[in-house]
């Protein structure tokens, strides 16, 4: 019911980035190889999502804003198991029950798509339309229904800064999907199919590429892969850290820490450490499930993966001379 619906956004919906991480998310689970995100008013008055990927038949359509409606866990076992980045079904229910949503979607088989309009948990209307394989979806007015969540959102630079956040991180964990980020009709981001240097590069610039020594690692329980940034270039700054798993970005400090105690001495003064870690372990090996936002991840081996991060990135550092 709609009360369920909004106390549940609460913990999925806390900004507009979240949205668009949820929205990016899905998109990446059916399969898209281009994704386009558009941003207005820092996403206050529009986050749209437009995907090539499989798209919905008409029945999934309606059927993806119920609660616990997810295409992709079949049995308690897929839990542990996990390949895609949603698997609780909640994200566009919580969506749909605190903005506007407009959906369009076709799947490759259908002649003409689907077109939902639902306001509040209130489907207001659905017809078919005319539309290209994929999915659409646009979110308007978030919070309509919350001013006090309205009211709580800080400065549009803030907000804008949280998308790009979450926007990076997906960009950063699937450089073979291409991206775009327009935000009030302005071009942000424009990243094409890529490997992971020249992604990295996409996003950060082109300075960015001399800046990056590669670290790559194959063990039994992890393979690590990916770039630290040359001491030399961390100035006094908070630096970028990244850690992906499995394709997924996660926070993590006491990998964080690994990494750190490998540039040990290295670094100038309260510079830190900048790097961009790509880790695969057995998906049975880690628990993803701790919080509804998931980018928190609880490892199987830490102590192992501790220690390994920490002599690879050495390895690099002493291989590049630094
Ligand atoms: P979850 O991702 O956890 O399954 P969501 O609420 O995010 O839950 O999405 C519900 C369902 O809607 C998904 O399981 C999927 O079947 C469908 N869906 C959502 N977005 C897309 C998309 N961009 N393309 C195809 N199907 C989608
Ligand atoms: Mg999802």
């Amino acid at each position: 019911d709609h009360v369920a619906n909004q106390i549940a956004a609460g913990e999925v919906v806390q900004r507009p980035a979240s949205v668009v991480k949820e929205l990016l998310e899905n998109s990446i689970d059916a399969g898209a190889s281009q994704i386009k995100l558009l941003v207005k008013d820092a996403g206050r008055t529009l986050v749209q999502v437009i995907d090539n990927g499989k798209g919905m038949s008409t029945t999934d359509a309606r059927l993806s804003f119920e609660r616990h409606a997810t295409s992709k866990i079949n049995s308690a076992d897929d839990l542990f198991a996990l390949n895609t980045k949603g698997f609780r079904g909640e994200a566009l229910a919580s969506i749909a029950a605190v903005a506007h949503v407009e959906l369009k979607t076709k799947t490759e088989g259908e002649e003409v798509g689907t077109q939902i309009e639902i306001e509040g948990s209130v489907i207001k209307s659905q017809e078919v339309c005319a539309t290209l394989q994929g999915t659409s979806i646009a979110v308007k007015n978030l919070f309509f229904n919350i001013p006090a969540r309205r009211n709580f959102l800080k400065s549009d630079s803030v907000e804008l800064r949280h998308i790009i956040d979450e926007f990076q991180r997906v960009a950063l964990a699937h450089e073979s999907i291409a991206f775009m980020l327009y935000h009030n009709d302005s071009e942000l981001f424009n990243l094409p199919i890529a490997n992971k240097r020249q992604r990295i590069v996409g996003v950060f610039g082109p300075k960015t590429n001399e800046k990056l020594v590669p670290v790559t690692e194959e063990t039994e329980i992890v393979d690590i892969d990916g770039f630290i940034v040359k001491p030399e270039f961390s100035k006094k700054t908070k630096g970028e850290q990244f850690f992906f798993v499995n394709d997924r970005f996660i926070k993590h400090p006491y990998l964080n820490h690994s990494v750190s105690a490998a540039f040990d001495g290295l670094l100038p003064d309260r510079a830190r450490a900048s790097y961009f870690i790509y880790l695969k372990v057995d998906p049975k090996s880690i628990d993803i499930n701790i919080h509804p936002t998931k980018t928190e991840v609880k490892f199987e081996d830490e102590h192992a993966i501790y220690t390994l991060l920490r002599a690879a990135v050495k390895h690099s550092l002493g291989q590049f001379n630094i």
